[in-house]
């Protein structure tokens, strides 16, 4: 779901990154503020006043944002609930979390506390911009422009789509009324689907009736939040179609290991076209050395096969696709996307037990669904 993102801070246990695209949605706050809304709000000011006011405006957002997710981090810790961090991307942050929330009653108050803060906020900021009245310095403006911004985000979560605040208070509600979070998340998430739908066709009714650049937001938005609704639907069914499967369930025991002594030209003759595999765990008595996979052969030229031996070219543990038999398998799948790599080797100590592969995981994930369907 996430592009690049840099780790900005650490504080009371989770991590703050920010996603490259915050940065293009910053960049464009500040713009907006400093040329459009303090211009047209406080007539006459310096326009260097109005770029100062726009970064304080940039920091102001960041931080509401932060703290907006960080109490959701909070709340849901409280409830037992591993929480791995915070990550500011495109119009928003993720607090993000491990595996669905305990009960209906920690997702209720999980996902209320963010817009409960925010609201908080909001008042706070209002209230310190209104202390000169309405003649207002550059200060104080910020500050209400903070608090009507505070107001917005808590407003805009609270749309009744999930995977949105407002959308996992109603699973809540839902999932304490019948006991199923899975018919519950299907009606939660049907829901974001349909309400994202109508914000693209309104983004685009708006871009054509002359709003060019508000219908293209809306339009981005409603695309953003149906993909996320149907994404958080299928997450779940995965994990519960494969809720228990570990690493060992799953694992080739028979995968074929290779000696690190053998040259390249006997290991596509004799294993890779014997064996189909792909990637081969590299043992030497007994001990698991490295991982020699088929991808990195081909920039190998062809006079070097005899040559060169698989301990020249493979790769060491330290930098290989290692997984823990005792491990998720959805875990290990999901180690496999972000790294890149196609088949993970299964080791314990240094000793190699098999190989798990995409294909292999995708495979149960599909004989599971076929039979649940049936
Ligand atoms: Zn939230």
């Amino acid at each position: 779901m996430f592009g690049r993102s840099l780790k900005l801070f650490r504080i009371l246990g989770f991590d703050v990154r920010v996603d490259i695209s915050w940065t293009f949605f910053a960049l464009l706050i500040a713009m907006s503020l400093a040329l459009g809304f303090f211009p047209a709000v406080y007539k006459g000011w310096p326009a260097a006043t109005y770029w100062w006011m726009a970064i304080g405006g940039v920091i102001g957002v960041f931080f509401s944002i932060v703290i907006h997710e960080l109490s959701h981090s909070l709340v849901s810790r409280a409830f037992g609930t591993g929480m791995t961090g915070i990550t500011l991307f495109l119009f928003g942050g993720v607090a993000e979390m491990q595996g669905e929330p305990e009960s209906a009653k920690a997702e209720f108050f999980t996902a209320i506390a963010g817009p409960a803060i925010s609201i908080v906020l909001g008042v706070l900021f209002l209230w310190l911009g209104g202390v000169g009245g309405e003649d207002r310095t550059p200060l104080l403006a910020l500050f209400d422009y903070l608090g009507r911004l505070n107001f917005v985000l808590a407003i805009f979560n609270m749309i009744p789509a999930f995977p949105m605040d407002g959308g996992r208070v109603l699973r809540s509600v839902l999932w304490a009324v019948k006991g199923d979070i899975r018919w519950a998340t299907k009606w939660a998430s049907g829901l974001g689907g349909l309400f994202g739908f109508m914000l693209m066709m309104l983004g685009l009714f708006a871009a054509l009736s002359g709003g060019l650049v508000q219908g293209l937001w809306w339009f981005l938005i409603g695309m953003f939040i149906r993909s996320a609704a149907q994404g958080s639907y299928q997450q779940m069914e995965v994990r519960r179609l494969m809720g228990g499967v570990t690493v060992r369930d799953l694992m080739h025991k028979d995968a074929h290991v290779v000696p690190p002594s053998l040259t390249i030209g006997e290991l596509v003759d004799k294993y890779v076209y014997e064996f189909q595999q792909t990637a081969f765990p590299v043992s030497e008595h007994g001990r698991f050395v490295g991982v020699v996979d088929t991808a990195h052969l081909k920039s190998l030229p062809r006079e070097d096969w005899s040559r060169k031996t698989v301990r020249e070219v493979m790769t060491p543990p330290e930098d290989a696709a290692l997984a823990d038999p005792a491990q998720d398998a959805i875990a290990a799948l999901q180690s496999l996307q972000q790294g890149g790599a196609d088949t993970l080797i299964v080791t314990e100590g240094n000793r190699v037990l098999g190989t798990l592969s995409r294909s292999d995981v995708m495979k149960l994930l599909g004989l599971k669904m076929d039979l649940e369907s049936a």
